[in-house]
């Protein structure tokens, strides 16, 4: 039988991208496609994301004359295999100087709790069958944006629809004052311990967590992480106490997206069985990037830049790397003062280290292809998608022993080394000595052409597609409509 499922979700790769959470609600519909799971996704109708569909037929299916403020509608199209909902609400995702939840200078926009509400509100709405023709069996939320959506389902008109919230960092959870309590539209009991209510205020990602009939994260590790008081950002207890509702699924990728023997993004295309095509990938990113020419590794971050990303560890390291002969390429949009001291350290350092600031996708994929080492020393990673491009494109991962990045790497030990099973290079997180050390131990096995290669070509050969992961998702969505068939 087929199963309906609505997406919820604040972004969705290509049309709408902040980070990772894109990708997957970008790419899991489509690979659920394989399991019998018929998938609308719903998501704000940005400036954006009309722009991106400009030429796509968009027709009205349900109307709001006053949605928490103003005049909204649902419109409902097709594109590059979505089954798309757009919630087109000029006050609140209407045209913005800025990003989808923040102005130019980084301040989160001051109506985001009604605008996610409303987002929420609709998702249950349409879930409960607001648009003719159709009606969800199960709901998939997407992080705190979308995470009210199970309050919403709960105290609406099908409240024995399974939802699933998914958690793809804990470090955003929605915190909003008790205030905006009377106007969510919920009723007065919600706001409980065990309803909407977080601290005398109102927590989104809190009250899905509560309400969801399944709790997953995007990696086991972080699942585990999360439920300790050092990883659970104040949500540890409520975590533990959903026991089994609690799971984690790791993410995968695009791999049609992101493959180099297809890449139009790449200079030369390859493959692991032949990988010669990096060479003038490689130069590509020289030229790119104003580095001189080297005979040492060429690392690369392709990060938000933030204190989660480990960034400041990185600046702390850069003499570390390019004295022992390493260069440095950086692409990465975020915390100004990061921004300011990397490209400081460029000027210091010139023609070993390049830095790009903003968000550049094609050059993600071109970094991705000609660097040899990509630097991921997150304090905490949910599961990372970086690694997993790195690991497909042959750049091998140097990465923090944390979260997804520890469930996707197998770090090159001399075990791992033995058997011929090591894709990576792990070090302690949120420690400069650590990433030190790991950087000079990739520098060392980058010199040992045949040992490098070897780690490459095995990272290349894992499979990170959705196949596996995909079908743990379906298998969750098939197991909660037949419990909840039984209540
Ligand atoms: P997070 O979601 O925490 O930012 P992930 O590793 O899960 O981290 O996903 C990051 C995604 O965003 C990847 O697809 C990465 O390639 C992309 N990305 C991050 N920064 C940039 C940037 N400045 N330009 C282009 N792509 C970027």
């Amino acid at each position: 039988m087929t199963l309906r499922l609505l997406s919820v979700t604040s972004e969705l790769h290509p049309l709408i991208k902040t980070g990772g959470l894109a990708d997957v609600a970008g790419a899991l519909p489509l690979a659920l496609a394989a399991h019998e799971v018929e998938v609308r996704s719903l998501l704000p109708a940005y400036p954006q994301v009309q722009r991106a569909l400009a030429g796509v037929r968009l027709r009205p299916v349900h109307s709001y004359k006053a949605l928490f403020g103003g005049p909204a509608r649902v419109l409902a199209g097709q594109h590059k295999g979505h089954d798309l909902l757009l919630l087109d609400s000029p006050s609140l995702f209407g045209a913005r100087d800025g990003g989808p939840y923040a102005d130019l200078a980084g301040q989160d926009w001051s109506d985001n709790w009604r605008r996610f509400a409303a987002l929420s509100a609709v998702a249950a709405d349409v879930a409960a069958g607001a648009i003719k023709g159709w009606s969800a069996d199960v709901v998939h939320a997407h992080d705190w944006q979308a995470a009210l959506t199970a309050a919403y389902v709960r105290h609406g008109r099908r409240p024995e629809l399974p939802v699933v919230v998914t958690i793809h960092n804990l470090a955003f959870q929605g915190r909003f004052d008790a205030t905006a309590f009377p106007e969510l539209g919920l009723p007065q009991s919600a706001f409980a311990v065990d309803g909407v209510e977080y601290y005398g205020g109102v927590g989104f990602l809190k009250a899905g967590l509560q309400y969801a009939d399944a709790v997953t994260t995007v990696s086991p590790s972080y699942a585990d992480e999360i439920r300790t008081p050092e990883g659970g950002m104040g949500l540890d207890g409520l975590l533990r106490a959903r026991g089994d509702a609690v799971l984690g699924i790791v993410n995968g990728i695009d791999t049609r997206e992101w493959d180099p023997s297809t890449d139009l993004a790449l200079a030369s295309p390859y493959s692991h069985r032949a990988l010669g095509g990096r060479t003038a990938n490689r130069r590509a990113l020289e030229k790119r990037f104003g580095l001189k020419r080297g005979r040492g590794p060429i690392f690369a971050v392709i990060s938000r830049l933030t204190w989660q990303k480990g960034i400041d560890l990185i600046l702390d390291s850069i003499d570390h790397l390019v004295g022992l002969g390493g260069r440095l390429v950086v692409l990465g949009s975020g915390d100004g003062a990061m921004e300011n001291a990397l490209l400081g350290a460029a000027t210091r350092h010139p023609g070993l280290i390049g830095v790009v600031t903003g968000y550049d996708e094609p050059l993600a994929h071109l970094m991705q292809a000609g660097a040899d080492a990509i630097l991921i020393p997150s304090r905490f990673e949910p599961c990372g998608l970086t690694q997993l491009y790195g690991l497909r494109y042959g750049t091998v991962p140097v990465a923090a022993r944390t979260g997804g990045l520890t469930d996707t790497i197998i770090d090159a030990n001399d075990a791992a080394l033995n058997a011929g099973c090591a894709t990576g290079l792990l070090h302690q997180p949120g420690s400069g000595d650590a990433l030190r050390q790991a950087i000079t131990r990739a520098i060392n096995l980058y010199a040992a052409p045949a040992i490098w290669q070897a780690i490459r070509r095995q990272g290349m050969r894992a499979d990170w597609g959705w196949e596996r992961s995909s079908a743990r998702y379906a298998a969750l969505y098939t197991d909660l409509v037949a419990r909840a068939a039984t209540r």
